[in-house]
């Protein structure tokens, strides 16, 4: 895996950036929202909802979909995760503390990666290309399918 050269690394910076994000904001990062955040960052490869719930199962026996839902929702709206609507699977921010951003994604169709390729120049052309035609842009959603660098 490219993307990063030491995943665990990787994760444990995510955590304790969503953690600092978190407190810096007023708002509780409970354990079953860390552990969410934590199953989603357990690789680059976007997960769905229905296999993070089997995963929450092998602790909680007790979790059901709505648990899972609800950690989702609380996760996108902080900016920590992405949903990667091609996929209808989620996959955690790299850089949630730059907010707003359209995060782009490039996604790998043999290995499963989602890698972030979010660009400020692209993000002002197509803003500008919509204000031209006089569109309200709200949510850019850029998801390009290929292969990566170690499946070419
Ligand atoms: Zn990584
Ligand atoms: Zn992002
Ligand atoms: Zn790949």
């Amino acid at each position: 895996m490219s993307i990063c050269a030491d995943h665990h690394h990787c994760q444990e910076t995510a955590l304790s950036t969503a953690e600092t994000l978190c407190q810096s904001r007023g708002i509780r990062l409970t354990p079953q929202r860390r552990q969410v955040l934590a199953l989603i960052w357990q690789s680059h490869r976007p997960v769905k909802a229905y296999d993070l719930l089997d995963q929450l199962r092998l602790t909680d026996s007790q979790a059901k979909p709505p648990t899972v839902y609800r950690a989702l929702d609380f996760l996108m709206e902080q900016g920590l995760i992405h949903r990667i609507d091609s996929l209808n699977a989620y996959t955690g921010c790299g850089h949630p503390e730059t907010l707003p951003c359209d995060c782009y994604f490039m996604i790998c169709q043999t290995c499963g990666i989602a890698e972030e390729c979010c660009n400020p120049n692209l993000s002002a052309r197509i803003n500008a290309m919509a204000k031209d035609r006089g569109f309200q842009a709200q949510h850019t959603v850029l998801e390009i399918a290929g292969l990566c660098q170690d499946c070419c």
